[in-house]
């Protein structure tokens, strides 16, 4: 399969690089190191997002190239409809790029490439290239320019974008990491790549709004399961009025709950204008990939998965609540 991408990118082509709805860190990261490096080949290529991405990420050069297809849906349509390539990022469900699949899917002729890590892909490409064990797509675009021999062309811009979303999807090298993300690490630091920079960008750009947000989900929206070593926090849709909350705001907040002692299982559930959105954490061997994906329309990862349903916020908790006991045993408190 190396061989015959190594083929395919022999001589300039057009590319499109998508990446899924909502995108974070490591969604952002991967598809613009991949960008740039391609460019260095002479490829014309062109990043797309279906919605935005979180302020934080608007150090990474190059950024404002990211199309966003659901504000310029027919730029986009003719983007992927054209593409000769289309390079499919940190995603691998096409439900992942709701609203502009069908451009993707309508584009018989492309070569679609996945790079991913979550776990069972969907087989709607040509090639896939997977690795569940990866801490990020940004690991697998390292090793994919690795072992296309071109290691050399990985410069400090494309580093950085690497980087980023390694630290992102790790919490900082807290969770879902191996020797080769910390190798990858060391070897991108060695070429100059600034990790205090990426690190305070990523971490220290709160706003007011989003530390008072913070306060309510902790004072007011949390519920504490501790039999079930669970706990959860919701928000209503005039929560969402009152703190002014826009997409990304509520990133991170769930990762609160699993610093409780004793909680191994997490949920942060919001209510949107038509569906309602679940993100779903837990620690070690319980999976909340399957929750996601049997109880949720979701999936993801074993430990970090997420889902949207069209039902009412209080039908979602009580599901949440009902299906606990299947994946954790009842501890006596
Ligand atoms: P988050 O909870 O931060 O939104 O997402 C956590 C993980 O779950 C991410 O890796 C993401 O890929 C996955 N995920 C979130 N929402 C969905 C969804 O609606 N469908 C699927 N298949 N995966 C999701
Ligand atoms: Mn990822």
């Amino acid at each position: 399969m190396l061989e015959e991408i190594k083929r395919l990118l022999g001589f300039s082509k057009n590319i499109a690089i998508i990446t899924h709805r909502n995108p974070d860190g490591d969604a952002i990261g991967s598809s613009l190191a991949l960008k740039k490096y391609l460019e260095k080949k002479n490829h014309i290529v062109h990043v797309m997002a279906p919605s935005e991405y979180p302020a934080s990420l608007h150090f990474l050069s190059d950024i404002q190239s990211v199309i966003i297809t659901d504000e310029e849906k027919h730029l986009a349509e003719k983007i992927l409809l054209q593409a000769e390539i289309i390079f499919c990022l940190d995603f691998n469900a096409l439900d992942r790029i709701d609203k502009i699949d069908h451009a993707v899917s309508g584009n018989k002729e492309a070569v679609k490439i996945i790079i991913d890590h979550h776990l069972d892909p969907e087989p709607f490409a040509d090639h896939i290239i997977t690795d569940t064990e990866a801490s990020s797509t940004s690991e697998i675009i390292f090793q994919f320019i690795q072992d296309l021999d071109e290691i050399h062309l990985i410069d400090r811009q494309i580093g950085e974008c690497i980087l980023t979303g390694i630290i992102t999807d790790t919490g900082s090298f807290r969770y879902g990491t191996r020797a080769n993300t910390y190798a990858v690490a060391a070897t991108l630091k060695k070429m100059g790549v600034d990790d205090h920079y990426i690190q305070d960008k990523i971490s220290n750009s709160l706003l007011e709004k989003n530390l008072r947000l913070l306060g309510h989900c902790l004072a007011n929206r949390m519920e504490v399961l501790e039999e079930y070593r669970a706990a959860y926090i919701y928000l209503t849709k005039e929560d969402y009025k009152n703190f002014d909350i826009k997409r990304g705001d509520t990133e991170g907040i769930v990762n609160y709950l699993l610093m409780m002692k004793n909680i191994d299982i997490a949920a942060f559930i919001m209510e949107q204008p038509t569906i309602v959105k679940i993100s779903l954490r837990s620690k070690g061997d319980i999976s909340v990939q399957e929750m996601a994906r049997k109880y949720f329309r979701g999936g993801g990862h074993k430990n970090a998965s997420g889902g949207g349903v069209y039902a009412k916020l209080e039908d979602i908790i009580e599901r949440f609540k009902e299906v606990i006991p299947k994946y954790i045993p009842k501890v006596e408190v």
